[in-house]
């Protein structure tokens, strides 16, 4: 542990943390040493991990990167953060990200932008995205400073910055992990993951995060399988699908190469690469951006001035709300919002949002049939490697465009893993992204494990 927080404080440069928790941790660590001489250990027993800044801590300030709930400190803990500790893991403090993990790199947090640890053989003096939004998550690993962190992934937030950190992280199937005690975003997509170095590390990880949860009703209450167990190393006669549809303008020469080496991997491990159509994919991304957007702002109308954070008083109540929610929120959360209850206004309300939700469901059709053929989905992370800070946020819609090969996943519900695969030409990690059937996590690490 404290060589951890050592590596921590070498390294806040990279503003990877928001709130460093030394103290906290070093009594975690005693105690985790106690259990572990008493033979009573957990499975993650004296891990130093980090929490991604949305999972609420019980008296640990929790901000979601947003000048809104600057200093609150919540009276509980989340589900899943409780869940950890309570496997021994010892939290060394909350990780940045982007607002309200609204972003794809990092770069929208009140509490400034991360930076990545990699940089380009070709401008090793230039600052790179980590991706995001678990981007202090991502950093943060692939820096040493934890073995491990939380992410959450509502559109692609742990795997894109997993890929651009040359890190492994996985968005279980909606439902597998409780929501409870994590900032909302959007609800019918937000899922919480782990991050780590290794296949093996994520596999141990969501062990001790995942399960049913009486105060999430959207946990579902099936047993936890053993996701280490499922490493068999044996991934004969297994059919991975290839979907043609995921080769949009755009995508880098680069990741392209490295998509063609993991189907030769697969191949050599004797599994049979099997060419599917995802005949909706590219109504995934537009339809995201209206259920999000649509969720979002229902779920940030709690924050009033009157219950959390930040107040700035004014003459009346009303402008009291319009001055803390002006104050609080920067502008990406603000675009968010107005999309939102734009899609969601009783004129628009069917031409817009009914309609997102059946194409979602369109998507959703798309994967069940592809999985009548294959038992698992292969596919490229990103559409290319980390790229510099300041690049790309004067175009929304460029920044959205990270996530095309994520989000149709989010929107069924499935797992997604990513991988790190290789080197860019520039000496970046890529990463390469093994989608599953819902609960099939055993499948998605099994894979992994045998292309790591
Ligand atoms: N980049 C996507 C967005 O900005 C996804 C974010 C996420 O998964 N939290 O909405």
């Amino acid at each position: 542990t404290s060589a951890h927080i050592k590596a921590t404080e070498a390294q806040r440069h990279l503003n990877a943390f928001i709130v460093e928790t030394p103290d906290l941790a070093l009594d975690a660590a005693k105690a985790s040493d106690a259990r572990r001489q008493a033979g009573t250990a957990g499975s993650m027993d004296g891990l130093p991990i980090g929490i991604k800044d949305l999972f609420c801590t019980e008296g640990v300030q929790t901000t979601a990167a947003s000048h809104i709930l600057e200093g609150f400190k919540p009276p509980y803990e989340s589900t899943v953060s409780g869940k950890l500790k309570a496997a021994g893991a010892v939290s060394l403090g909350k990780l940045n990200l982007d607002e309200f993990a609204m972003g794809s790199s990092n770069q929208t947090s009140y509490f400034g932008a991360v930076e990545n640890p990699w940089k380009k053989t070709s401008a090793p003096k230039a600052k790179l995205v980590p991706g995001g939004s678990s981007g202090g998550s991502a950093a943060a690993v692939a820096a040493r400073m934890v073995m491990a962190a939380t992410g959450t992934d509502t559109g692609g937030s742990i795997r894109q910055p997993a890929a651009f950190c040359g890190i492994t992280g996985i968005k279980p199937t909606y439902g597998r992990c409780s929501r409870f005690g994590i900032v909302a975003f959007a609800s019918s997509l937000d899922q919480a993951g782990p991050m780590a170095r290794t296949v093996r590390d994520c596999a141990i990880m969501l062990g001790a995060m995942a399960g049913h949860d009486p105060k999430d009703s959207t946990s579902v209450n099936m047993a936890v399988p053993d996701f280490e167990k499922a490493l068999t190393g044996d991934i004969r006669g297994l059919k991975v699908g290839i979907p043609k549809e995921y080769r949009p303008d755009g995508l880098s020469d680069e990741v392209a190469k490295v998509w063609e080496l993991g189907i030769e991997w697969i191949k050599a491990a004797g599994a049979t690469p099997v060419e599917i159509s995802l005949p909706h994919t590219k109504y995934a991304l537009p339809t995201y951006y209206i259920i999000a957007p649509a969720e979002c702002s229902s779920n940030l109308a709690r924050y009033d001035g009157l219950r959390f954070g930040l107040r700035v008083p004014g003459k009346t109540l009303d402008e009291m709300y319009k001055n803390t929610r002006a104050a609080g929120f920067g502008a990406e959360v603000r675009r968010r919002i107005l999309i939102g209850t734009y899609v969601l206004s009783a004129g628009y309300y069917d031409a817009y949002y009914a309609k997102a939700q059946k194409v979602r469901r369109l998507i959703a059709e798309d994967f069940r049939k592809a999985f009548e053929s294959v038992d698992i989905i292969l596919t490229p992370t990103a559409p290319s490697a980390a790229f510099g800070q300041g690049e790309g946020t004067d175009d929304p819609v460029t920044m959205w465009l990270n996530d095309v090969f994520t989000i149709p996943t989010s929107m069924a519900g499935l797992p997604g893993l990513s991988l790190p695969a290789g080197l860019s030409k520039d000496g970046l990690p890529l990463g390469l992204q093994l989608i599953g059937r819902p609960f099939d996590e055993e499948t998605v690490f099994r894979v992994a494990g045998v292309m790591e």
